[in-house]
C-alpha cells in the first residue's frame, strides 16, 4: 500500500495511459481469449505485459526482477500480464518446466486470472498463425527461401565493418519459394537443406537486419503439438507475433535484445499491411538484466552445478532459483522489495549481494518469531539449583513471540538445572570488555534469573565439559528483584532437560569471487567449500511442532527456516536463511 518508486518503464506506460495509445485495442484474438471472449470486443485491461520464459530450466533470481516487474506494471496500472511460455523449440522444453515455472510465479504472488479470463498462453498454439504469416511474407515479396549451406550463409552475412552478400536465391520468384516452403512444411527436405529468410537489407549495419531467418527446418517431436510441424519459427520471428497476437502493448526484455528491435518492429509492420494485425501494435522496450554478486544466473550454468553434483538440486538452498530461495527462507516479501529496491535501469551493473540480504531481513524483522537456539553447546550446570528449588524443579518462564508485537502472544519454556549455553559464553580468562560467564562474574540468563559462574568442570586433555554457575535468589525476568542486581551480560540458553535437538544449516555464499563467471573465469574454480555446514544445535522445545517454511529468528545467530524437505513431524531440520547483520567478509 505504497506508491512505488517511478522509473522509465513507469514513464511509458504512463505517457501511453496519458495519450491514449493504446485505447483503440480489441481482444479475443488469440485461441485462447476466443474460449472466452468474442473477438472485437474492445479490450477491458488498459496495458498487456507478459512474461515470456522458455520452459527449459528453472527460475531463478533474475526471472523473479522480471517477474514482479512485468506483474506489478500490468496491477499497478490497470492491465493484465501473460504468462506465456515460449515454446518454440522442439528440443529443450520439458512439462516439469512447466509446472515449476507457474508455481514459482504463483508463490511470488502473481497470478494471471483478469477480466473473466484465466489462462496460461503457450507461444506453440500460434504456429498455424505464423505459418501463415510466412506465407503471407513470401507472397508480399518479403521472404524467400533460401539454398546456401550454412557455411555459405555465415561467410556472406559480412562482419561489423563489412556490407554482407546478397544470397544467388535471394531474387528467385515468390511462387518458387512458396511452393518450396510447402515442402518444408510437408516433411521433403532434411533439417538445415533450407531456411526461410526475410528479404531485408545485406548492407544493413545491424547485422540482424541481413535477412534473419524465419523459419527452419527441424524433424522433432513437439511437446505440444506432438509430430504436426517439421519447420519451426525462429524465436526473432515468432516473439513479436506473439506480442500482437495476445495484445501486448508493452513488450518488456533485457538489453540484449536492443539490436532485435528493428526485426521485431519490420515484422510487425509488414503483417499489419497485410491485414495479418492490427494496429496499435505493440512496442519493445529494453532494461537490463539482473547481476548480482557472488551469484550465476545463467541457467546452463545452474545445470552443470546439479547435474555434476556441486549442490543438491535446483531446490538446494545455496541456488538462487526461485525453489532453492524459497527452501532457503526467502519469502514472496522479500524477493518482491528487493526488485523494487533495485529498480529498473538501461544500463548494466552489478548488484550486491548484501541488498538481497537486505531485503529479507527487512521483511522479516517483523513478522518472524523469536526463539532462543544454542548452536554450538556447552553444558551450564546450576549447582545450587536443588537447594534453592528441589531436586526435579522445573521453573517456568516466559517470553514474547516477537518483541514489538503483543498481539503475537507469548512463548513459554522452563529453566531446569542444566541447560546449554553457547561455548562462546563462558572463557576462563576474559579479554578486558568481556561480560558474559566467567569465574566470579554474573549475567543474566535471558528471561530467567542471573547467575554467577563459579568455574567449570574439564576433561583429561583440559577441554571445558560444563561451565559451573549459581542462581542469585530472587532476581527472576518480570519479577520485583529483576533490576536488584545489575549485570551487563546476557545468555541465551536451552533447557538441557526439556529443550529439543535439532539439526540446523548454516549457509554461505556458494562462490567466493564476487563475478565467479565474468571475464573467461571457470566459475567452478570459485566455488566456496565451506558455503554449507551442519550443526548439531538445541532449540526451544515447542519448535519441535513448527511447520514446513516457518521462519524464526534465533536470538543473536539470525533468521531461520523450518526445511520444507528433510524435516519431520516432531524433529525440523533448520535452514540458516540469513544472519542478523551483514557480517560477511570479503
Ligand atoms: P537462457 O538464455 O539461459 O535460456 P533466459 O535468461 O533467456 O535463459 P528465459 O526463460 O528466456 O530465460 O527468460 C524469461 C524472461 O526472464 C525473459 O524475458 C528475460 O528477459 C527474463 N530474464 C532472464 N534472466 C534475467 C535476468 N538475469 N535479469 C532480468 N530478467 C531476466
Ligand atoms: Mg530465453
Ligand atoms: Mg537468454
Amino acid at each position: 500500500n505504497h506508491t512505488p518508486a517511478s522509473n522509465f518503464l513507469r514513464q511509458i506506460v504512463e505517457r501511453d495511459l496519458a495519450q491514449g495509445t493504446y485505447v483503440s485495442r480489441h481482444w479475443g484474438r488469440t485461441p485462447g481469449d476466443a474460449e472466452h471472449h468474442a473477438a472485437g470486443e474492445p479490450d477491458p485491461a488498459k496495458i498487456r505485459t507478459r512474461f515470456p520464459p522458455e520452459p527449459n530450466g528453472y527460475l531463478h533470481i533474475g526471472h523473479a526482477k522480471s517477474i514482479c516487474l512485468n506483474f506489478g506494471l500490468a496491477r499497478d496500472y490497470g492491465g493484465v500480464c501473460h504468462m506465456r511460455f515460449d515454446d518454440t523449440n522442439p528440443e529443450k522444453e520439458e512439462q516439469e518446466y512447466v509446472d515449476s515455472i507457474t508455481d514459482a510465479v504463483k508463490w511470488l504472488g502473481f497470478g494471471w486470472d483478469a477480466f473473466g479470463a484465466s489462462h496460461l498462453y503457450y507461444a506453440s498454439n500460434y504456429f498455424d498463425f505464423m505459418y501463415r504469416a510466412a506465407e503471407y511474407l513470401i507472397t508480399a515479396g518479403h521472404a524467400y527461401v533460401d539454398q546456401q549451406t550454412a557455411e555459405e550463409m555465415r561467410a556472406n552475412r559480412g562482419t561489423l565493418t563489412e556490407p554482407g552478400k546478397n544470397s544467388p536465391w535471394r531474387d528467385r520468384p515468390a511462387d518458387e519459394s512458396l511452393a518450396l516452403f510447402r515442402e518444408m512444411r510437408d516433411g521433403k527436405h532434411p533439417d538445415g537443406a533450407m531456411i526461410l529468410r526475410a528479404k531485408i537489407d545485406m548492407a544493413s549495419p545491424n547485422i540482424n537486419m541481413r535477412d534473419p531467418a524465419i523459419y527452419r527446418i527441424k524433424h522433432a517431436t513437439h511437446h505440444n503439438t506432438g509430430d504436426k510441424w517439421c519447420i519451426y519459427p525462429m524465436y526473432t520471428f515468432a516473439h513479436p507475433v506473439e506480442d500482437a497476437l495476445e495484445g501486448i502493448t508493452h513488450s518488456i526484455c533485457t538489453l540484449e535484445f536492443e539490436d532485435q528491435r528493428p526485426f521485431y518492429d519490420w515484422v510487425l509492420e509488414r503483417l499489419a499491411e497485410g491485414g495479418l494485425l492490427a494496429n496499435p501494435l505493440p512496442k519493445q522496450y529494453e532494461f537490463a538484466r539482473l547481476n548480482l554478486t557472488y551469484v550465476i544466473t545463467s541457467k546452463r550454468k545452474l545445470m552443470q552445478l546439479v547435474t555434476e553434483n556441486f549442490v543438491d538440486g535446483w531446490d538446494d538452498p545455496r541456488m538462487p532459483t526461485i525453489v532453492g530461495l524459497r527452501r532457503r527462507g526467502y519469502t514472496p516479501e522479500s524477493l518482491q522489495l528487493f526488485a523494487e529496491r533495485i529498480g529498473v535501469s538501461k544500463a548494466d551493473s552489478w548488484i550486491d549481494y548484501s541488498t538481497l540480504e537486505g531485503a529479507l531481513r527487512d521483511d522479516l524483522e517483523g513478522k518472524a518469531a523469536r526463539a532462543m537456539a544454542v548452536l554450538d553447546p556447552v553444558k551450564l550446570k546450576l549447582t545450587n539449583w536443588d537447594a534453592l528449588f528441589g531436586a526435579n524443579h522445573a521453573e517456568p518462564c516466559s517470553a514474547p513471540v516477537h518483541p514489538h508485537h503483543e498481539e503475537m502472544g507469548k512463548r513459554h519454556f522452563n529453566l531446569t538445572s542444566e541447560v546449554y549455553i553457547e561455548r562462546e559464553d563462558f572463557m576462563e580468562t576474559p579479554p578486558k570488555g568481556y561480560h558474559r560467564l566467567y569465574p566470579g562474574n554474573m549475567a543474566r540468563l535471558k528471561y530467567g534469573y542471573v547467575i554467577q559462574c563459579t568455574g567449570c568442570e574439564k576433561d583429561a586433555d583440559g577441554n571445558i565439559t560444563a561451565v559451573l554457575a549459581e542462581i542469585v535468589p530472587d532476581t527472576k525476568s518480570g519479577t520485583p528483584g529483576a533490576d536488584s542486581v545489575k549485570v551487563k551480560g546476557v545468555i541465551t540458553w536451552v533447557s538441557a532437560s526439556e529443550g529439543l535437538q535439532a539439526e540446523v544449516r548454516l549457509y554461505d555464499r556458494l562462490f567466493t569471487e564476487a563475478h565467479p563467471d565474468a571475464g573467461g573465469r571457470n566459475f567452478l574454480d570459485s566455488l566456496n567449500p565451506a558455503s554449507r555446514s551442519i550443526v548439531n544445535a538445541w532449540v526451544e522445545p515447542d519448535l519441535a511442532n513448527a511447520a514446513p517454511d516457518t521462519k524464526f529468528q534465533f536470538e543473536r545467530h539470525g533468521y531461520f527456516v523450518v526445511d520444507g524437505k528433510d524435516s519431520q513431524p516432531g524433529k525440523p531440520v533448520f535452514n540458516r536463511a540469513v544472519t542478523l547483520r551483514d557480517t560477511w567478509q570479503k
